[in-house]
């Protein structure tokens, strides 16, 4: 019966979605849009296609066009280097530079940034008001573009930008500044962190460092900087409670970890590739799955 089912799904009117970039396999995406597309009764299925051969970029983009590949998201290493082969830009993901999400247009895929709508949506979710706060972004790749430009864009008191390549802080500055020339920043080195002059800050870590399996590294590890915080999210999901994070709480700050972002930011991707809303109990839903699928996963 189970099985008759399973073969339901999938027909002659099934349209795909799907993720490129390099690994993918261990992606929770498919997990959230499966989900809304079942709950919501869309013919839709999500797959991922792990592009191998970085030249090879274009030609998987152009295919799933051709195909009619409905929408795809965009992952490490893939979200700026897919821009060349894109029909467009929405004006969001152009200011960013880096795009998540592929929509289909007239004669290939608009690029769209949602880490930035999801970034958004989970800050919202705590009550955190960015709006003349100091925050100190951790990290100058992807995410931290996306964390960096919300802020600017939210009009925060001061944005610190700190990454281990300090040159590549000073030019996600620099970026930032050709798009919001009236906000305050400082960039440079990860090692300047406790010297930062603030008292209740928050922070936003936006590097790989903590995820499984490195779990008891963290990219800062002064106590100086961590009586600073009163807030701090973290992006990565895996564990649940990063070494960074735990120091943060131990002294006094409070938390939250990447999970609501990646539910928020596969939300708007997938409003965007069906044009349907999705409501705050559905969202709910499927971050209760999601979170007890990481849960399941935590130590292996
Ligand atoms: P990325 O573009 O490759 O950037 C990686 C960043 O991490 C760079 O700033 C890099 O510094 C820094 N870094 C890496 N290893 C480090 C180390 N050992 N010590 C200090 N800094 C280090 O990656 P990304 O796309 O921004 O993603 C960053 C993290 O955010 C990943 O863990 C990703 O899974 C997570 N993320 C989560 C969500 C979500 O929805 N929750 C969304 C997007 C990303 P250098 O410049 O010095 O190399």
């Amino acid at each position: 019966m189970e099985i008759m089912k399973e073969k339901a799904k999938i027909d002659g009117r099934t349209g795909v979605l799907g993720i490129i970039g390099m690994p993918v396999e261990h992606t929770l995406s498919p997990l959230i849009h499966n989900t809304l597309a079942e709950d919501l009764h869309h013919p839709l299925v999500y797959v991922p296609f792990p592009v191998a051969l970085r030249d090879r970029l274009g030609d998987a983009v152009k295919g799933a066009f051709a195909l009619g590949v409905q929408g795809l998201n965009v992952t490490v290493p893939y979200k700026k280097t897919v821009i060349p082969h894109l029909e467009g830009l929405d004006p969001l993901a152009e200011k960013i530079g880096a795009v998540n999400t592929l929509v289909r247009g007239r004669s290939g895929y608009i690029g769209h940034n949602t880490d930035i709508l999801g970034l958004e949506r989970a800050l919202e979710l705590r009550g955190i008001i960015l709006r003349g706060r100091a925050v100190i972004l951790i990290g100058a790749g992807g995410a931290a573009r996306a964390a960096g430009y919300l802020c600017a864009d939210r009009q925060v008191r001061r944005l610190y930008i700190l990454n281990r390549t300090p040159e590549k802080a000073i030019a996600l500055k620099e970026d930032i500044l050709a798009s919001y020339p009236g906000c305050h920043i400082t960039a440079g080195a990860l090692s300047a962190a406790a010297e930062i002059p603030e008292k209740s800050a928050a922070a936003i870590q936006c590097t790989s460092v903590g995820l499984f399996p490195g779990v008891n590294e963290t990219p800062v590890d002064s106590s100086h900087f961590f009586d600073k915080l009163e807030f701090a999210m973290d992006l990565v999901y895996n564990p649940e409670e990063t070494a960074f994070l735990r120091r943060v709480r131990q002294h006094g700050g409070q938390t939250e970890n990447g999970l609501q972002m990646l539910l928020w930011q596969a939300v708007r991707s997938y409003e965007l590739w069906t044009g349907s809303r999705i409501s705050d109990e559905e969202a709910r839903r499927v971050g209760e799955l999601l979170g007890a699928s990481l849960r399941g996963k935590q130590h292996g």
